[in-house]
C-alpha cells in the first residue's frame, strides 16, 4: 500500500470564459489567483490556478479556459462535485452570498453530518461549500471575504461511477481508508492528511457517460511532498497495473498521471517548488507567466489571451 499520498493537490477544470472564470473564483468565493500562465499543450489557452494566499497543496482549483468550447454533460467516469471546506456557521452567509451573485443550483443539505452548500460554478461546473470543524488552514482574505467564513482549501471530491469495486480497491490502495456509506455516497479519507482529505463515490448504475466540456472537471490530483515520493508512488502505480506516465515538470509541481478504471483521470503532484517558484509571494498571480519553451510567444500570446479584468 501506498503511504505517501496526503490529499488532494489540486483540481483541473474545464471552462468556456476566462474572464467569468477569474471572477468567479476572486469576487464571488473569496479564492486568490495564484497564477496565471497558459496550458502547456496549447499556449493559446490560459492556465489559471486560484488557491489561498500560496495556492498550497489541497487548496488550489485550476482552469483551463478554452474560448467557445461546448459544454460538458454530466455522467459517470467524472468527477461531479468538489467541495470546499468551510468554518461551521458560515453558511447562512454563503447561501446569501451566492444568492446576491446570481449563482444558480443553490442547495442546503447535510451528508455525514456536516452541513453543505451545493451550487454550480459558471458552466453549470457541482461545487459544494461543507461546514468542518476545526481545519486549521489559513484562508485568503484578499479578496473581501472575511476570515471567519472564508473556505480553507478542498474538503473532497466526489466521483461518480457505474460501480465502485475497482476504483474503492484503488482508493485503498493509495492510503484512504473507508469512512462511511450514506444516502448512496460511499466516503473514503486520509488519515493525517493536508486538510483536503476525502474522496466520494457516488454509484450511479445506469447513469449515461459523461461528455467533457466547459464545467467538467478534467482531472484530479493527489499531493506527495516531494519527488523522491512521486517516483516511489509510480513504482508501486506501475508494479500493480497501472500505466503511470513519465515524471512531467509542471513548473509549479512534478507530475505523474494514470487514468483509473472507472473511468477519472488522476495526477500525482509534489508539494515542491511551489508557486513562489518565479513570483514573489506579494504579487502571486498577478504577471502572465509563461512556460520557458513558450517565452518566446510572449508577444503574441499577450495581445491574444484576454484580458482578466
Ligand atoms: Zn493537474
Amino acid at each position: 500500500m501506498i503511504k505517501a499520498i496526503n490529499g488532494l493537490h489540486h483540481v483541473t477544470s474545464m471552462a468556456s470564459d476566462a474572464k467569468e472564470n477569474n471572477a468567479f473564483f476572486t469576487n464571488v468565493l473569496g479564492l486568490r489567483r495564484v497564477k496565471k500562465t497558459v496550458n502547456f499543450d496549447a499556449p493559446d489557452v490560459y492556465h489559471l490556478y486560484y488557491g489561498n494566499e500560496l495556492g498550497d497543496a489541497g487548496t488550489v482549483m485550476t482552469y483551463f479556459p478554452f474560448p467557445h468550447i461546448a459544454a460538458g454533460q454530466a455522467g459517470t467516469g467524472e468527477v461531479g462535485t468538489t467541495a470546499f471546506s468551510v468554518p461551521t456557521d458560515s453558511l447562512a452567509y454563503w447561501e446569501k452570498r451566492l444568492n446576491n451573485a446570481a449563482v444558480h443550483g443553490i442547495e442546503r443539505s447535510n451528508l455525514f453530518g456536516q452541513e453543505r452548500l451545493d451550487f454550480s460554478g459558471p458552466d453549470g461546473d457541482g461545487f459544494a461549500l461543507v461546514e468542518t470543524d476545526g481545519d486549521e488552514r489559513t484562508p485568503w482574505t484578499g479578496n473581501g471575504v472575511s476570515e471567519d467564513v472564508a473556505i480553507r482549501g478542498f474538503h473532497s471530491a466526489s466521483m461518480r461511477l457505474r460501480d465502485e469495486g475497482a476504483s474503492a480497491e484503488l482508493l485503498k490502495f493509495m492510503g484512504y481508508e473507508v469512512f462511511d456509506t450514506s444516502k448512496g455516497v460511499s466516503r473514503f479519507a486520509m488519515p493525517n492528511g493536508n486538510g483536503a482529505d476525502f474522496i466520494d463515490l457516488e454509484i450511479l448504475p445506469n447513469a449515461q457517460s459523461a461528455r467533457q466540456g466547459a464545467g467538467s472537471v478534467h482531472h484530479i490530483a493527489f499531493a506527495v511532498e516531494d519527488r523522491e515520493a512521486q517516483l516511489a508512488v509510480r513504482s508501486a502505480l506501475l508494479d500493480t497495473g497501472y500505466e503511470v506516465t513519465p515524471v512531467i515538470d509542471r513548473d509549479y509541481f512534478w507530475a505523474i498521471y494514470f487514468r483509473t478504471p472507472g473511468g477519472v483521470l488522476f495526477e500525482v503532484a509534489t508539494n515542491e517548488p511551489g508557486f513562489v517558484r518565479d513570483e514573489d509571494s506579494a504579487s502571486l498571480g498577478a504577471d502572465l507567466k509563461l512556460p520557458t519553451q513558450h517565452e518566446h510567444l510572449r508577444s503574441e500570446l499577450e495581445k491574444h489571451l484576454s484580458p482578466l479584468s
